[in-house]
């Protein structure tokens, strides 16, 4: 196989005739052809590899962005799932501020959804463990065991 040289034949691509044509090297860089002249326009132009024997497909592999979503939030919904399963037999209580609840109480929050108690901060908060995040909820307070 010969190099390629000014003045040999070589298929080139032509802007002008937009098609793969036999063309002749007017000009090399090189070992690469820099500049055609195309037998059939005669124009000369940069070479440019036929299009017929181009590689197929460049991939328009669209890096997907990588989320660096932090899984946070994940080790609060297991915590979560674990203390519902825990306490599904507990009965579901709906939250009040006035309500009256104890350590591992099932609550449900009209904005947070379902809880459980899981800690009772004195005099009158409550930490509740809801799917996705811990809430301090206020609460009535430890209920009076008078009367
Ligand atoms: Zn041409």
């Amino acid at each position: 196989m010969t190099k390629p040289a000014v003045a040999s034949e070589v298929i080139s691509y032509c802007t002008a005739c937009k098609m793969d044509l036999n063309s002749v090297i007017v000009a090399m860089k090189g070992d690469r052809i820099a500049k055609v002249q195309c037998f059939t326009c005669k124009k000369e132009h940069t070479y440019k590899a036929p299009k017929g024997i181009d590689t197929p497909a460049a991939k328009p592999k669209r890096a997907s962005k990588k989320k660096a979503e932090a899984s946070a939030d994940h080790s609060i919904e297991v915590e979560w799932e674990k203390l519902m399963s825990t306490h599904k037999d507990a009965p579901l209580k709906n939250y009040s501020a006035k309500g009256h609840f104890v350590l591992g109480d099932k609550i449900s929050h009209p904005s947070f959804g379902d809880g459980i108690v899981g800690k009772l901060i004195y005099p009158n908060k409550l930490e509740v463990i809801f799917r996705t995040d811990l809430k301090v909820l206020i609460y009535a307070g430890v209920q009076q065991t008078m009367n």
